[in-house]
């Protein structure tokens, strides 16, 4: 090899690094240090090739290459020094002030909520909750309760039986059986839960829907409490101003009972198209628990008394609400969740 060669050879490689250098971007640089600059890069080759030189070409050709060297490293410095301040450009040019992505946010369900509220305020009052299963016994569902065998409850058109003695359980009462069956009183307890009727679909009722039962057992309990503890409820639930009436009413499993009603606050009891004009609502229906309950739970009904009741949630809710369509409430249009949260 001579000079002259080696030299075309280095005047190649320059002009080739400096193409590239105008090319390079920040992938390209690992790339780029390996092809020219590392130790087998294509300037090292070329100190190689200094060895068969004769010793004065080898002079000369030795201070061609480490200009080469310094002329290619300096340029791929300036470069990698333009390639991160670019980079940082970018970041000053991100616009802080753009609105963020909005997630929407969820609710719970009314039915969830009404629930929520009737739970806490009587846990307030001391009561605890319980829950049951959703299929039940005859038993638990009805006899224990004293519904006598012809009651028309026990219909197939109101009942879902599952086989001549298990059914979907028609009312959260079952539970206050499981409750007696298990536990010494005192007991003092709410339980919420769902329930069902083979009823048909309408405005007015569902196939299934919600109750919250209670019921306290103790020595002593009066009629006096039950309606304190009602009168209790209904004004933290529905507001101080309220008013009140008791009407005498039927239940198997209570005696006496009675049903509660309350001023209508969506008209101030003016008279509104859902309390029908009476200026009255129904919420809840009540009662001491009859003898033949303890009985039926092996209780001695001249140890002990207490009283119980019950209320339907949906109706509750949409009172609130002030919808007249229970069907509602199962159709989860978004739209109208959305009004109601
Ligand atoms: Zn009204």
């Amino acid at each position: 090899m001579s000079l002259q060669s080696l030299q075309i050879e280095i005047e190649k490689t320059r002009s080739s690094a400096i193409t590239d250098l105008q090319n390079i971007t920040s992938e390209k640089i690992d790339f780029f240090k390996n092809k020219y600059l590392s130790r087998k890069g294509e300037i090292a080759l070329l100190f190689e090739k200094l060895k068969i030189l004769s010793v004065n070409d080898k002079k000369l050709a030795g201070k061609f290459l480490n200009e080469l060297k310094t002329e290619v490293t300096s340029q791929f410095d300036s470069k990698l020094l333009e390639l991160n301040d670019s980079s940082k450009q970018e970041e000053k040019l991100f616009d802080y002030s753009l609105p963020g992505r909005i997630s929407s946010k969820g609710s719970l369900h009314p039915i969830t909520q009404t629930m929520m509220e009737i739970k806490n305020i009587f846990n307030r009052m001391g009561f605890s909750s319980e829950y049951g299963p959703e299929i039940e016994d005859d038993f638990h569902n009805f006899s224990a309760l004293n519904f006598p065998p012809d009651h028309p409850a026990r219909d197939l058109q109101d009942t879902f039986f599952i086989n001549q003695n298990i059914l979907l359980r028609t009312h959260t009462t079952s539970v206050q059986i499981r409750a007696m069956e298990t536990g010494k009183p005192p007991i003092r307890i709410i339980m919420p839960g769902r329930v069902f009727r083979n009823e048909a679909i309408s405005a007015r009722s569902y196939c299934l829907f919600h109750q919250v039962d209670g019921v306290y057992i103790d020595k002593k309990v009066s009629m006096a409490d039950l309606k304190g503890t009602l009168i209790n409820f209904a004004k933290q639930f529905y507001g101080n101003s309220i008013k009140f009436k008791i009407r005498p009413s039927y239940f198997p499993f209570t005696e006496p009972s009675l049903e509660m009603d309350i001023s209508c606050f969506l008209c101030k009891s003016k008279g509104c198209r859902i309390c029908k004009q009476s200026g009255w609502l129904e919420i809840l229906g009540a009662g001491m628990i009859h003898p033949n309950v303890y009985k039926n739970v092996g209780l001695n009904k001249n140890e002990w008394n207490g009283f119980a009741f019950g209320m339907g949630i949906e109706r509750i809710t949409i009172l609130r609400m002030g919808i007249d369509d229970i069907r509602m409430l199962y159709e989860n249009d978004i739209r109208m969740l959305k009004q109601l949260a």
